[in-house]
């Protein structure tokens, strides 16, 4: 069975790369019908935080990414690290190994020095007839693997092809401290093992990690899971992404009017394309999401193209689902919701143009506020020769049927009547319900903001 995790170290927000790298392996999860695990790799004390842990369970909780087993934590899983490190000791697939830091360093110079790869000399490597030096009174060993000396590491990547590293190239890990406590690709390799994972994807900075764990795996005669390494995302500058230039914490896009939908939809064509489709749901995702069309080169970040999404999805959306995500905004900009339109009706005229939540919100905010408009704007737009026209609109405001099609013939019938064309008596008209010029088309607002809320703007200003 296809069973995938996810596994992020909490020591931040969740990141665009983190929260693609989890859609992948829960898209791969669901289109075989198997199952998606959480971990969280929480055994670096001095950086893992709580607040880490919720912000990641939060913001693929905000995706919609949710996992069938876990989540599991590393630090609850020491006991099973310390029983295989016993394990391995006894079949002498690792062993105690008691040059101190400074020795070892003194190896890696000496290494290094050589024109070669810095590395452990094996002074405490067990082989076949060899005497080991007499153990240093007093030192607390740690634990290495013992790596193969010879031959070499393939696995077939399903994101980079066949990847092969010599076995010349790895050192003997440390998998346990002098205090015991495990390493980390001890127990990302025990943790694949036990959570049978089937697939791992992962950050191409794992690369180097892979030949390690898939030894340990080896010695231990566990089955290997499949790995595939997703190239990093670029910021929209080509460089690494730096919050400094990009959003790259997740939750920033629902604080700045970011759909789930837009930004799922986004990451899933970033790194990962189905012929030349650019939206799709998730439905369809899992669909198709088999492993393969997974791109090997980095994918540049781009916020317009996010937009355009967003602004599809907003299109989409119901309406009452916007009003709902633009309210808090709203009435934190003072917006008096009561006695005023329908939130999810004005929300539904304005949303054509509009590439975020917020820029919905605020372009909403002249229904819901008293107009102020600008002194000079009004003596320039109502002059005495178009106050009579105006008294005479206000005064059939009061009988007209209150659709868009009847408000939009009465305009007609008052300008002809005065011979005014269009703008003379829509700009007045903006000024006084609105407070502002720009706005969609007169007869919707006009619509929309209802009788008695019109004749009650006008008789302010008429
Ligand atoms: N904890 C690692 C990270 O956050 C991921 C390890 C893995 O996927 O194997 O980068």
């Amino acid at each position: 069975p296809v069973r995938t995790r996810f596994a992020p170290s909490p020591t931040g927000y969740l990141h665009l790369g983190g929260a693609r790298t989890a859609l992948y392996s829960w898209a791969f999860a669901r289109h075989f019908g198997g199952t998606f695990v959480l971990r969280i790799e929480d055994t670096d004390l001095e950086r893992s935080t709580p607040e880490a842990v919720q912000a990641i369970i939060e913001g693929m909780a905000w995706l919609g990414l949710n996992h069938d087993e876990g989540p599991f934590y590393q630090m609850q899983r020491m006991d099973r690290y310390r029983e295989v490190v016993g394990q391995m000791l006894e079949a002498g697939t690792a062993y105690h190994c008691y040059s101190s830091p400074e020795e070892v360093q003194a190896m890696r110079d000496r290494a290094t020095a050589a024109g070669q790869k810095p590395r452990y000399d094996g002074t405490w490597r067990p082989e076949p007839g060899k005497t080991l030096p007499a153990i240093p009174e007093g030192r607390k060993p740690v634990v290495r693997f013992k790596n193969p000396l010879d031959g070499e590491v393939t696995w077939n990547d399903f994101v980079k092809g066949t990847i092969t590293i010599g076995n010349k190239e790895l050192d003997d890990l440390v998998i346990a401290r002098t205090d015991g406590t495990p390493t980390y690709n001890f127990c990302v390799a025990i943790d694949d093992l036990d959570m049978e994972i089937s697939h791992v994807l992962r950050g191409d900075d794992h690369v180097n990690n892979t030949p390690r764990q898939i030894n340990i795996l080896r010695a231990i005669g566990a089955p290997l899971p499949e790995y595939g390494h997703l190239p990093m995302i670029l910021g929209s500058d080509g460089a690494k992404m730096s919050k400094r230039k990009d959003a790259v914490n997740v939750m920033q896009y629902p604080a700045e009017g970011y759909l789930p939908e837009a930004i799922l939809n986004y990451l899933a064509r970033l790194g990962w394309s189905h012929g030349d489709e650019e939206v799709f749901s998730m439905e369809q995702v899992c669909g198709w999401f088999d492993g393969s069309h997974l791109s090997n080169s980095a994918a540049q970040f781009n916020i317009e193209k996010l937009n355009w999404l967003n602004n599809h999805y907003i299109k989409q959306a119901d309406n009452e689902r916007l009003a709902e995500l633009a309210k808090p905004r709203m009435l934190a900009n003072g917006a008096v919701l009561e006695g005023a339109p329908s939130l999810a009706v004005v929300l539904g005229l304005l949303k054509e143009r509009t590439n975020t939540v917020n820029e919905l919100a605020d372009a909403a905010m002249l229904f819901y506020r008293e107009p102020q408009p600008d002194a000079a704007l009004l003596t320039q737009h109502v002059t005495d020769a178009i106050k009579p026209a105006l008294a005479d609109f206000a005064e059939r405001c009061k009988t007209v049927e209150w659709n868009k099609a009847a408000i939009a013939a009465m305009i007609k019938e008052v300008l002809a009547a005065h011979g005014l064309k269009m703008p003379q008596i829509a700009m007045p008209l903006r000024l006084f319900i609105t407070g502002q010029l720009q706005t969609p088309a007169i007869d919707a607002v006009l619509e929309i903001f209802g009788r008695d809320a019109v004749v009650a703007r006008l008789a302010k200003f008429i």
